[in-house]
């Protein structure tokens, strides 16, 4: 019998595997995906999610090195923000193959159906079996059905508004100033457009929008950039929204990542934080395994204040990336200059690399 049976080998469930196999604690993983998904979601790794993974002997080495923000309206640059230690970008999925690469144990294809709590063991159920644990990892994702199944109700901020999303290529792009590698963050009177560089020389464009509108005349309307013609066969939408499960232990299970937490992609922090929220557990699940009663209650009390700040600083991005009526534009501008310069940057620049978290 495992000690430990992680169900999920989304990135969070891959590191806190790693880390615990590291740690010398016997570990199986159940991932109901054959493969990995290359669905576009996160990019950016913050530098103490970076750390953890250094540390798991990670090298990350097709990652680019993001060490500026910008904030622009049209060609003014409102101010800048240095990131030290920088930001990496690389796409998801190619850091959970990364990830992948460093587990042992992992049972692709074979997802968990159900798990019943005991008292002195849980039981994990399988299609054609069942294996017995001490605890149970839930790291299933945002629609995580161990969740619902142990009825642990969720706080929820359904969220309204609609982003627009592609990772284009920089030759397909037109502009007549150079997008050089820093992060570009236009605070147009219509909304926000983002662009982050990715490795490859591409970057992800993302913008906030209504309905009917097409990625790229938004970003030509907005920031004068035109994304050429392939963007709007590329481009995604997500809403974004936010959940705080109300509890992330319950007996012998314990809810970690987008099971646990939803923050919304604007800011990019839910994969991070979920990094950190594994690697705050692994040395507390060693704990819990040799009789530490406070162990796991005491992290979930640890992280889901930082989850709470997460949380709250992707809903001032949000915010802040509105559109706002012709005569409040120029208050806001004011405000994002402030935002931009000293003493104010400096703190900025921890938040939106998480070194905080
Ligand atoms: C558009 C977009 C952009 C984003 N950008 C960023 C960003 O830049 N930075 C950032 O930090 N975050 C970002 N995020 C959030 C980030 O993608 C998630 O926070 C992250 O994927 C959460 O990881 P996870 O391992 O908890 O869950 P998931 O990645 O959802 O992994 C869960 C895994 O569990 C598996 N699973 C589900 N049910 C079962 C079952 N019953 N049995 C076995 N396996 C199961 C799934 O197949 C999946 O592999 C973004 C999200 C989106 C949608």
């Amino acid at each position: 019998m495992p000690d430990v049976v992680i169900a999920g080998a989304g990135p969070v469930g891959a590191v806190v595997a790693a880390l615990l196999q590291r740690s010398g604690v016997d570990v199986a993983v159940y991932e109901r995906r054959d493969a990995i998904s290359s669905r576009p979601r996160a990019v950016g790794t913050h530098p103490p999610a970076v750390a953890v993974l250094r540390d798991l002997g990670l090298e990350l080495p097709g990652a680019r090195v993001i060490s500026r923000g910008e904030a622009r309206d049209g060609d003014s640059i409102l101010g800048s923000l240095e990131f030290d230690p920088p930001v990496l970008t690389q796409p998801q999925h190619l850091l959970q193959a990364e990830l992948d690469a460093h587990l042992r144990h992992v049972r692709r294809g074979t997802p968990v159906l159900s798990v019943d709590d005991g008292a002195r063991s849980a039981r994990v159920h399988l299609p054609g079996g069942s294996v017995g644990a001490q605890l149970v990892i839930a790291a299933d994702g945002v629609d995580s059905s161990i969740r619902a199944a142990l009825g642990i109700r969720r706080q929820r901020w359904p969220g309204h508004a609609r982003y627009l999303m592609a990772d284009i290529d920089d030759g397909h792009v037109d502009t007549a100033a150079a997008l050089g590698d820093a992060a570009l963050l236009w605070f147009a009177r219509g909304g926000v457009v983002e662009s982050f560089p990715l490795p490859g020389s591409r970057r992800r464009w993302v913008a906030r929008t209504a309905k009917g509108t097409s990625l790229s005349r938004i970003v030509a309307e907005r920031t004068g950039v035109r994304l050429g013609s392939d963007a709007d066969q590329v481009t995604t939408t997500f809403t974004a929204q936010q959940h705080l499960a109300r509890r992330w232990v319950s007996g012998r299970v314990i809810l970690l990542g987008d099971a646990a937490h939803e923050v919304s992609p604007i800011g990019g922090q839910g994969m991070n934080l979920g990094i950190l929220d594994a690697a705050a557990l692994a040395p507390r699940i060693v704990d819990a395994l040799n009789g530490d009663a406070d162990a796991l209650p005491g992290w979930e009390r640890a992280r889901r204040r930082s989850a709470q700040r997460a949380m709250a600083q992707a809903a001032f991005n949000m915010a802040v990336g509105t559109s706002a009526p012709r005569p409040l534009h120029p208050i806001k501008r004011g405000g994002i200059r402030a935002l931009a310069h000293r003493p104010i940057a400096p703190h900025l620049s921890r938040a939106f690399t998480m070194t905080t978290l």
